[in-house]
């Protein structure tokens, strides 16, 4: 079992109980620390609260009392716990330091770390940078906030192996030491406001990926975002732009015809099989870090000619009878279709609609022009069905679900049509999630012959 090494901390406060919290307890037991937890639901953690009080732990459930930060020298809390939380706001003013578990998994492995972030497009550059890797005989795990709590994969990762971390600005937002050695930054859009309360906070939070590192490490950033060619000014890391818009000798960039990591070419653009621009750009950042960490050029072709999207997220679905089906079911709002309807330039039927939240439609009205028909469901199909009278789309149809709504398009298609589901809207309406809305397209397109 690894150790914990430079930890000065004998009593540490653990604060909320979800996996992450549980791991780092755990974690901490194991390296002879004092650990207390601390979370606000009782019944879902009865089991791991017995497991944790048979470790040694101290546990107190139900509440957050200031007594909890009695002895503690550190507090490791749930990357969701806003830090208006009454125990952080006394923890803040005493001084004790607030991290997340990203720092344990990165006290554990430091070197080992390939840390990705930006406002969207992590878990597409993750997986691709993951799955470049061991196809170049590279072995590499993916953790963090794609689901896989960090210190578990750290505490198991082999020596020759890298941890592939796909990092959210909460959990960066705590960071003391952390760095990875390869830190990726997509992109830093006004998200999450509600919890970072400014765009600045939210923009350091993100920046925190490159704050510790030092030239030895390295930093992948995208050269066309203003926003973040700006941040990296203050980086130490040596730096390794990428661009989908001009050459750059020191990074990642694209021609009409080409891909290339430096002068030297990496592949034929025309042999990728994930679509849309945005893509491109997670495919040149996963590039940057895959290459600095080794990968073969093989290695990433194999990856790019074969990797048809992570689910619901412009995902390739079945190309049948000459008519190619996408699945963006994650598209919830109109940004995301936005982009998913800029990714084709062939005839598109559109499926879309879903939860009415009040908002208007007009924003896709540029992007509609190849849309050769559209077929609506959900609250907002009426909206929607506007929006495309308003682009003199001749074909409107309106369905009650997914399910119909596919079997309609299908009728309608014709060869080297796109058949695209990107909803616009969220799915709670008709649907439990967008998965399972997205699910229900790719069940209903393999029901079709
Ligand atoms: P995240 O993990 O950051 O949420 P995903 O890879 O799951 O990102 O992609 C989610 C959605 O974000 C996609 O369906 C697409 O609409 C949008 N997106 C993905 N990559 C980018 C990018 N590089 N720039 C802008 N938008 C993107």
């Amino acid at each position: 079992m690894k150790k914990l090494t430079k930890f000065p901390y004998s009593h540490v406060l653990v604060l909320g109980l979800a996996k992450s919290g549980t791991a780092a307890a755990k974690l901490l037991i194991q390296n002879d620390i004092h650990v207390r937890v601390n979370d606000m639901k009782t019944e879902e953690t009865d089991d791991i609260v017995k497991e944790l009080t048979t470790m040694g732990a101290e546990v107190v459930v139900g509440s957050h009392p200031l007594s909890v930060l009695e002895h503690i020298e550190l507090i490791v809390k749930n990357p969701g716990i806003p830090y208006e939380n009454p125990v952080l706001e006394e923890a803040a003013k005493r001084g004790i330091p607030i991290i997340t578990e990203i720092e344990l998994a990165g006290n554990l492995v430091e070197n080992s770390i390939i840390g990705i972030t930006g406002s969207n497009g992590k878990t597409t550059t993750t997986m691709l940078t993951t799955e470049m890797l061991n196809k170049s005989e590279q072995p590499a795990r993916m953790a963090g906030n794609i689901g896989t709590v960090a210190t578990e994969v750290a505490q198991t990762l082999g020596s020759d192996e890298k941890m592939v971390l796909e990092l959210s600005s909460f959990q960066l937002m705590g960071i003391q030491s952390f760095k990875p050695k390869i830190a990726v930054l997509l992109n830093v859009f006004e998200a999450h406001l509600d919890y970072h309360k400014t765009f600045a906070n939210y923009k350091e939070a993100k920046c925190n990926i490159f704050k510790n590192q030092t030239s030895e490490d390295y930093l992948v950033y995208n050269a066309e975002e203003p926003t973040v060619v700006e941040a990296v000014t203050d980086a130490k890391a040596t730096i390794v732009p990428f661009s989908v818009k001009r050459p750059l000798e020191n990074g990642v960039w694209v021609d009409e015809e080409s891909i290339y990591f430096k002068d030297e070419k990496i592949m034929d653009k025309k042999d990728i099989v994930l679509v849309g621009e945005h893509n491109l750009e997670n495919i040149l950042a996963s590039i940057g870090a895959a290459k600095l960490s080794g990968a073969t050029n093989e290695g990433i072709y194999q990856v790019l000619t074969t990797f048809s999207g992570v689910r619901h997220r412009l995902q390739f679905v079945e190309k049948m009878n000459n008519r190619v089906f996408y699945n963006d079911s994650k598209a919830t709002n109109i940004l995301a279709t936005q982009k998913a309807l800029r990714s084709f330039k062939q005839p598109t039927i559109w499926l879309a609609g879903g939860l009415d939240r009040g908002n208007g439609f007009d924003d896709l009205l540029p992007y509609l022009e190849h849309v050769k028909a559209v077929v609506l469901f959900g609250q907002t199909k009426e909206k929607l069905k506007k929006l495309a009278e308003m682009a003199g789309i001749k074909t409107i149809e309106m369905v009650e679900d997914v399910e119909k709504a596919v079997t309609k398009a299908y009728q309608l298609s014709k060869p080297d049509d796109v058949i695209l589901l990107s909803p616009a809207c969220a799915s709670w309406d008709q649907y439990r999630t967008f998965e399972e809305r997205g699910d229900m397209f790719i069940q209903t397109v393999h029901t079709l012959v």
